[in-house]
């Protein structure tokens, strides 16, 4: 049946996406793993929910059944939530349809039966539109669209799964560092600091601030001075704290990304030139190892 087919293993995406289907005039079938999966969803409004029936846990081993089950449907497009998983499955199953996809796309329409797309691009510097034409595979992450609601029946889907990779064990991911989207107060590292001894710098004017400490990128993931959970930006914590101050952070835009919504960036930098200037409400040049100590003892006092 033609349609859009719908797989999230979010709930409230899998209902958001339904949300869109239906404001576009098409019909929404929904694909679950499972049938606990399959009665979580009865209420996201669409026409159909498949419980998929097989041999794995893994959604992304049933990519290829699910592309094969897809044509014979005659969908019109697979548009799957922008979670790890999701991004995992819309991937493969695009690779054996040999089709467009285009990947965590911002807002979607139909116009004359071609599916444009929005996609933020560099940190969201900038928008690229792209048109999609015959079946096609998008990613769409939450919030974009407003969920639908309505009963739906239940019918089960036999499909085979490629058994080769199976869950062995699974172990929570073991959090190091503190929740820096939280954070009312946030002194940020970045590369300009010498030596790992030197982050006290930073953290007696945390202290001071009673701020938590963040980093760039290139502090946890290279230098492994921090935990991962303590870097801003585009792929590390997104924070909008009340106050943001940088020492030795140049501003680059994927760490810009994730301070946007501060209300207060204070930015510390020898180079009077560096972009963290054009985000900041404050700016102070001058060598971190001279302005943040007596700034420090300033705010003691
Ligand atoms: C796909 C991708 C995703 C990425 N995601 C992220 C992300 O989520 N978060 C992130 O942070 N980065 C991310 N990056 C990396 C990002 O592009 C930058 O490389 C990184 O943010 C730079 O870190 P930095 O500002 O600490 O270092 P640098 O760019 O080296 O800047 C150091 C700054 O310190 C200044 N400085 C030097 N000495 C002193 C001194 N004595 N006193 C004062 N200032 C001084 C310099 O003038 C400079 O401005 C990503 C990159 C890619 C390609």
């Amino acid at each position: 049946m033609a349609g859009i087919y719908i797989f999230s293993d979010r709930a409230d995406i899998a209902a958001e996406i339904v949300g869109f289907a239906r404001a576009a005039g098409k019909e929404a079938f929904v694909m679950a793993l499972g049938e606990e999966a399959a009665q979580a969803l009865t209420n996201a409004g669409a026409d159909k929910i498949y419980a998929i029936d097989g041999d794995s846990e893994l959604i992304e081993s049933y990519a290829k059944d699910i592309a094969e089950f897809l044509i014979k449907a005659g969908a019109e497009l697979f548009a799957v939530g922008a979670t790890p998983r999701g991004r995992d499955l819309a991937a493969r199953v695009a690779g054996y349809l040999d089709c467009a996809m285009a990947s965590d796309v911002v807002s979607v329409e139909y116009h004359d039966n071609q599916l444009t797309c929005v996609r933020m691009l560099y940190g969201g510097a900038v928008q690229e539109k792209q048109v999609l034409s015959g079946l096609s595979v998008v990613t769409i992450p939450a919030g974009k669209f407003e969920p639908a609601q309505g009963e739906s029946t239940i019918e089960a889907l036999k499909l085979k799964a490629d058994t080769r990779v199976s869950i062995v064990e699974t172990a929570p991911i073991v959090k190091e560092g503190v929740d820096l989207s939280k954070a009312e107060k946030v002194v940020c590292v970045g590369m300009a600091l010498d030596k790992e001894e030197d982050l006290q710098i930073a953290r007696d004017l945390a202290a001071v601030l009673g701020a938590e400490l963040g980093c760039t990128r290139s502090i946890a993931e290279e230098r492994h001075w921090l935990p991962v959970e303590s870097y801003i930006g585009i792929s590390g914590a997104v924070i909008k704290p009340r106050l943001y101050i940088s020492m030795g952070v140049s501003g680059q835009i994927q760490h810009v990304y994730g301070i946007r919504d501060a209300n207060l960036i204070v930015a510390i930098d020898i180079n009077e030139k560096a972009p963290i200037f054009k985000a900041a409400d404050y700016g102070i040049v001058g060598d971190l190892y001279e302005v943040v100590p007596l700034l420090t003892e300033a705010l003691k006092k």
